[in-house]
């Protein structure tokens, strides 16, 4: 046989998770000069493109044209797309050794962190993740239900995720039915009563996740003012001390930004969004029905720990406030992908810039990769992945190179197919997700929208069937 990464015995690379930490990986892989590599890439859901589908806030349209790149990647003749195919339920890990020289896990993280607080559970607690994937339409989210009949709803967490819910909430009938958010949800949130959105962070100003674009954002929001109290902008010594002796324009400027925030016009608007620091919900109290019915909140002080991380410490001033929705929104996990190795405490797959490493001794997996959220955790925007995913190729093609590699029984492409077939007749190959791409497109334009998703696995093989 040949040596391996040529046009006669191609590197075969199993890909699984169809999102940008997945699409960057192929990208960079297909890049390598003198190495001929095929990828297969897997999801779990029909439709690719990861978080960009089933993340990125609606109204975000713009931030959705990197799947424009991913459609070039896609277009390689040395790719291939199985959705839906859930690795671990349909295949898995071990049967996909048999067939390759090389897996990645770019299977993102999906699920929420939690608070560890009394009233966590009750009904009308959510995570943000949860939501998340519900205003977006992603199949496996589609049946929640949210009380939008609250009148006042608590964001816990100032991230972007945090402002993303927090602007949905917010925003107009009009505003929102000008997105490809799912026609369900864009339904129940023209009827939604909610009046007032706290968003709360333990921390203060300066410490604030959200970025500067999404904070200014919120303040030109068409129907609903941001507000932020004075007392919450005044700076803790601590902060004030750091600033002072680590200039830092970009928090410069969110500051500036949150000032005029401050004093919002006062015309009337239908909702109102709060912005508070230095706090933290400590329980969530049920109403008469055991819903949720009101948060008790910890005013915060913030300490320096021995790195210089100001971390928030709970004062005596307590209040209580009405809210009958609550989001957490404090950080995503990944999930466990069976067989594969899992730090428990950092949810992620263990691994050592990108190669699977087995917990208990740390030895390297031959032949196993982690790439995105699932190797480095749930930080930075879409594009800090490409980065990320370089690195991972790069070890791949080191080990590549040093024959480092799974010794697959049967490598050839059209096996692995009948094996894809078999284990899931309802496949998606990637044309037919193009196929989907038009229709919703389609149905889209004759209501003016510039989509309307399909929301359900079995409305997505029934309209690229007919
Ligand atoms: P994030 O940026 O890490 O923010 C998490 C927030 O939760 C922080 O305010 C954090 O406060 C807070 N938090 C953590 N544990 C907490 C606790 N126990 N109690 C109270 N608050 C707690 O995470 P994210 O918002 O989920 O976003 C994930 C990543 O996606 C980020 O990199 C984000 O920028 C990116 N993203 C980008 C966009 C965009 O570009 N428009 C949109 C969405 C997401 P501390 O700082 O005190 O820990």
């Amino acid at each position: 046989m040949s040596q391996i990464g040529t046009p006669e015995n191609p590197l075969r690379v199993a890909v699984i998770g169809a999102g940008p930490a997945g699409f960057y990986t192929a990208e960079h892989l297909f890049r390598a000069v003198n190495v001929v590599t095929e990828v297969d890439m897997y999801d779990r859901l029909p439709t690719p493109y990861g978080l960009v589908r089933a993340g990125v806030a609606p109204d975000h349209e713009k931030i959705k044209n990197v799947t424009r790149k991913f459609d070039a990647t896609a277009a390689n003749e040395r790719f291939r797309f199985f959705g839906n195919v859930d690795i671990g339920v349909d295949l898995d890990v071990s049967t996909l050794r048999r067939f390759y020289h090389q897996i990645v896990y770019a299977t993102g993280a999906q699920v929420d962190r939690r608070l560890g607080i009394d009233g966590e559970d009750l009904p009308g607690s959510h995570s943000a993740t949860d939501f998340v994937a519900w205003y977006n339409g992603h199949p496996d989210y589609r049946d929640l239900e949210f009380n939008l009949k609250a009148s006042s709803v608590l964001i816990v967490g100032v991230g972007n995720v945090a402002v993303d819910v927090a602007r949905i909430l917010c925003r107009t009938t009009d505003e929102l039915a000008a997105t490809d958010i799912a026609d369900y949800a864009l339904q129940q949130l023209a009827e939604s009563e909610v009046k007032t959105v706290f968003m709360v962070g333990r921390r203060g100003p300066v410490q604030a996740a959200f970025t500067n674009p999404e904070i200014k954002e919120l303040g030109e929001l068409q129907d609903a003012t941001t507000e932020i109290s004075a007392r919450d902008l005044e700076l803790d010594p601590l902060s004030e001390k750091q600033l002072a002796e680590k200039p830092d324009r970009v928090i410069s400027k969110k500051l500036e930004i949150m000032r005029g925030l401050v004093a919002p016009a006062a015309e009337t608007r239908s909702k109102r969004l709060v912005v508070r620091f230095l706090e933290s919900p400590i329980r969530f109290l049920p109403d008469e029905n055991g819903h949720l019915g009101a948060a008790e909140l910890v005013r915060n002080k913030l300490v320096e720990g021995a790195n210089g991380r100001l971390s928030a410490r709970p004062t005596d001033e307590k209040e209580v406030i009405d809210v009958q929705l609550a989001f957490r929104s404090v950080g995503y996990r990944g999930v466990p992908v069976p067989g594969v190795p899992f730090n428990e405490s950092w949810g992620v797959i263990s691994n050592n810039h990108g190669r699977v490493m087995d917990g208990v001794d740390g030895t390297l997996r031959i032949g196993e990769y982690a790439s995105g959220w699932i190797k480095r955790g749930p930080t930075g925007v879409i594009g800090t992945n490409k980065a990320d995913a370089l690195e991972t190729v790069e070890a791949m093609l080191e080990d590549a190179e040093s024959g480092h590699l799974l010794q697959p029984e049967t490598p050839e492409a059209v096996a692995v197919e009948s094996l894809v077939r078999q284990a899931q007749p309802d496949f998606f190959t990637y044309e037919a997700w193009k196929r989907l791409d038009e229709l919703e497109t389609q149905r889209g334009a004759r209501l003016g929208r510039p989509r309307l998703k399909y929301t359900s696995r079995e409305e997505m093989i029934a309209a690229v069937r007919s």
